[in-house]
């Protein structure tokens, strides 16, 4: 396969994992980041299908060292007599890869944790350098 060089603009989630996964192909991986992490987003709630991309980008035990709470399960206040509506996350552990729980994020940890494993995998990581114009 050929070797790319290839830019990621916005060092969140998405250009994150984006940027993991290219890397991990084997491509040159540059990201761009307008702002300086850590940096403030609204605390977010991740679901099994998340954990199950994170693990197989190699980043289980930097996870688990965050002590994130874990959630079994989730229940909305739904419809007019807002009756609660329960779900459970658990699954047959089939692969190591396939998780029974999500968990719920301090973004600015979160994001901060996977920028910084991008950058120590090799990624260039810049911070504070809006793209205002892509040639
Ligand atoms: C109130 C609220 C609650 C939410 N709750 C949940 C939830 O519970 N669960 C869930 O899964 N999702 C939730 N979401 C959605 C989730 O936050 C987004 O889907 C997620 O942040 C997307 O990640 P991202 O990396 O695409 O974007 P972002 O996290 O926004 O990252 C984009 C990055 O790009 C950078 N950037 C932007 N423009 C430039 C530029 N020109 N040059 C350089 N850098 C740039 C920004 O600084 C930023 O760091 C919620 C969203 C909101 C608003």
């Amino acid at each position: 396969m050929a070797r790319s060089r290839v830019a990621i603009i916005g060092g969140g989630p998405a250009g994150c994992v984006a940027g993991l996964t290219l890397h991990k192909l084997g491509h040159d991986v540059t990201i761009y980041e307008r702002d300086r992490f850590p940096r403030y987003r609204i605390g977010e709630s991740l679901l099994p299908g998340t954990m199950s991309i994170l693990n197989r980008l190699g980043l289980q035990e930097r996870i688990d060292a965050e002590d994130f709470v874990k959630k079994p399960s989730a229940t909305f206040l739904w419809g007019q007599d807002q009756a609660p509506w329960t779900f459970s996350f658990a699954a047959p552990k089939v692969a190591p890869w396939v998780f029974d729980h999500a968990i719920q994020v301090k973004r600015e940890v979160f994001d901060n944790l996977l920028l910084d494993e991008a950058r120590s995998r090799g990624i260039a990581v810049l911070e504070e350098t809006p793209v205002t114009g892509v040639d």
